[in-house]
């Protein structure tokens, strides 16, 4: 019975008229890179204001093309904040190029742009901000700095569709903006991603490496690059579209359950909680508190799942993972004290379009119950 009652950190709105968009999909025998996912790149590329978008398997692989198609490789170093789900990092190892971290700041979990300048060299090629949990990072700031050194913004908004920062969508200040819909997405096609560009060379480098490097220029079927499979397929997009057609309810929504969190846990002792500066709407992927020592993380983790809630750590401090420890050796606690932070004392709480504010009550009264013993 008590798994019934459960509540979980994350759980996909999937309604009705969803499955009946995908349905269609499978009846119609179209299944991959089809109609739906050109009308999927069309209304995105709309609502963005943005000339190109083109729709990938997940948004790993939109990260990975970007880079590919920009020529980023083997000697070149790309900035990545400390903090962020490790595939910001993964790919530009993928890629044969050096990620150079920088630490991000403890207020709003996002790269600190006063850490920046310090870590360009002449090798330096590209940004990768990160608009982390759904919150845009200085990016106006980060957008200024790449174009005094010449250095290419890939923007990492695999949280942030409908994100923005002074009134303008995230994913469209830099040169190229990329986009996810995992299920822990506010979006989701079980898998998917979005590259968007106002670059026409790069939209085209786009479409033709997602599909085997296969170039269809005046009717005549080419294949001119090495490319990938990193296709969509078409019951994704009609998926991922028919979410998307209630996307600014979903963020409403998202605001109110993350306005909720914000004023009940103001006041409990030991809890830090997200702050979310001025001229930005958020779309809370992620509701990420930072807790002290008084209750190890981990310990409030299995306290909170045996109350019937499901949290988690929110994102790697990516420099003190296995992989990146063992190839750079950099000292964490010296370097990113506070990513690591984030990633030691970081929790992340339920938040979905299908939380009710009887469950949203729940979380915090249990939250500060276990907080105390
Ligand atoms: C989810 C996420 C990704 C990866 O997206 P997938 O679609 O799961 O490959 C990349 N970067 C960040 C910041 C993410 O949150």
């Amino acid at each position: 019975m008590k798994e019934i009652n459960f509540i979980p950190l994350m759980s996909p709105d999937i309604q009705e008229h969803d499955i009946e968009a995908v349905v269609e999909v499978l009846k119609s025998g179209m299944l991959v890179q089809g109609a739906k996912v050109e009308t999927l790149e069309k209304v995105i590329s709309e609502y963005l204001n943005i000339k190109h978008a083109v729709a990938v398997s997940n948004g790993t692989a939109t990260l990975h093309l970007a880079l590919i198609a920009m020529g980023i490789g083997a000697g070149d170093e790309v900035i990545v904040p400390a903090l962020s789900y490790i595939a910001t990092a993964n790919v530009v190892e993928l890629v044969g190029a050096t990620p150079i971290f920088v630490d991000v700041s403890i207020d709003t979990f996002n790269i600190d742009t006063d850490k920046i300048v310090e870590k360009i060299t002449a090798k330096t090629k590209a940004i990768i901000p990160v608009h982390e949990f759904g919150l845009a990072c200085d990016i106006e700031k980060v957008v200024q700095i790449a174009k005094q050194h010449n250095l290419l913004v890939i923007e990492d908004a695999a949280c942030a569709l409908g994100a923005t920062e002074n009134g303008n969508y995230v994913g469209t200040f830099g040169d190229v903006g990329s986009f996810s819909f995992h299920p822990r997405k506010a979006i989701t096609g079980g898998e998917g991603g979005l590259l968007v560009t106002n670059n026409d060379e790069l939209a085209e480098k786009f479409r033709i490496l997602r599909n085997h490097g296969v170039s269809a220029k005046n009717g005549k079927m080419e294949f001119v690059a090495a490319g990938f499979n990193y296709r969509m397929t078409d019951f994704q997009a009609a998926l991922i579209h028919s979410q998307f057609l209630r996307i600014e309810k979903i963020l409403d929504y998202r605001n109110e359950l993350a306005n909720i969190y914000l004023k009940e846990l103001k006041h409990v002792n030991g809890i830090k909680l997200p702050s979310i500066p001025v001229g930005k709407r958020h779309t809370w992927q992620s509701f990420h508190i930072v807790v002290n020592n008084e209750i190890p993380r981990d310990e409030l983790i299995t306290k909170l799942r045996a109350e019937g809630i499901g949290t988690n750590y929110g994102a790697q401090c990516i420099p003190y993972q296995t992989y990146f420890l063992n190839k750079y050796k950099l000292d964490s606690v010296k370097h990113f004290p506070n990513a690591l932070k984030a990633y030691q004392n970081g929790l992340v709480l339920p938040l979905y379009e299908k939380m009710t504010l009887i469950n949203i009550e729940k979380i915090i009264n249990s939250l500060v119950k276990c907080k105390k013993k």
